[in-house]
């Protein structure tokens, strides 16, 4: 994004570029991270942005919170521990508490400049880090699940693309810590980048699932913002089967004031085009 500019232009992987009408610029930090930016823009309500890429615009956030949050927790049996790694913004924190039976929800976000800057400038996004069943663990995500003694039913890794400080999330090693950290009937979901801009993202979260976990899978869902408006994320679990074992019926009695997810919208998101199941060995 250029400082003076009155459009806050993203540029994905120097082939494509997208701008958003910037009114007003609230918030720019270096952390030792990244750059973290929140600008008020013309017509997406407010746009965080890392290192100058979009990571939430209020707009429709809720797309991505609510498909990286209840696809897990509508299948899981019974989650009550939820860990979520990055996601500093609070989305999916604030998904995840909707569910009455969760009783815990750690946050491990490795850069306190996002939280601080969701907090000030996306209260809406933020709200669930505040409630008492959050702990805001600031520090490595790859190192949290190494060293942790507790156990989670669902783990959710809301992460940034696979370079800088969330290399080591795209990782095996990562992936088995999460295995061990899980629960029995254990799920992870992961933000696993544009099918059309990304596939290879994809491919190796694949190529590392498959000999971790015994149920992998991936799933995809439409958004504004991101470039090339579709976007996925991997699933895999110790043994809940993402479609065959969720129960619309719970999912209508939840009564979740939600605006993108439902049981249909689920079942319909794990329909894979041949070019991503291809990338997924099937
Ligand atoms: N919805 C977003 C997207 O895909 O565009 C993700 C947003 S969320 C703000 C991503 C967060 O992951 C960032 O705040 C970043 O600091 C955090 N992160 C990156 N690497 C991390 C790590 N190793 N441990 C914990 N958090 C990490």
């Amino acid at each position: 994004m250029t400082r003076r500019a009155r459009w806050a232009d993203e540029t994905y992987q120097g082939i494509v570029r997208t701008g958003f009408r910037v009114k007003r610029r609230l918030f720019k930090k270096r952390s030792p991270f990244q750059l973290v930016e929140v600008v008020e823009t013309a017509g997406h309500g407010r746009l965080l942005l890392i290192d100058g890429m979009t990571m939430v615009s209020e707009r429709d956030e809720f797309v991505y919170h609510e498909m990286i949050a209840h696809v897990p927790l509508f299948v899981h049996p019974r989650p009550r521990r939820v860990l979520v790694i990055g996601g500093g913004d609070g989305g999916s924190v604030r998904e995840v508490l909707r569910h009455a039976g969760v009783e815990r929800c750690v946050l491990a976000e490795i850069d306190p400049v996002v939280v601080e800057a969701s907090r000030r400038f996306l209260p809406g996004t933020a709200s669930g880090l505040s409630d008492r069943r959050c702990e805001v663990r600031i520090g490595d995500g790859v190192r949290f699940v190494r060293e942790t003694a507790e156990r989670f039913d669902v783990v959710i890794v809301d992460s940034t693309e696979p370079f800088g400080p969330a290399k080591e999330l795209f990782g095996p090693a990562f992936y088995k810590d999460v295995r061990r950290i899980l629960t029995k009937d254990g799920i992870v979901v992961s933000q696993a980048g544009s099918p059309f801009y990304e596939l290879s993202t994809i491919r190796n979260l694949g190529r590392i699932l498959r000999p971790i976990f015994p149920v992998t899978d991936a799933y995809l869902f439409t958004n504004l913002t991101y470039p090339g408006g579709l976007w996925a994320f991997t699933f895999a679990s110790k043994g809940p089967r993402p479609v065959k074992d969720l129960k619309p019926a719970r999912v209508r009695a939840a009564r979740l004031p939600l605006r993108w997810y439902a049981a249909d919208v689920h079942a319909a998101a794990f329909a894979l085009p041949p070019f991503v199941r291809k990338a997924l060995g099937r």
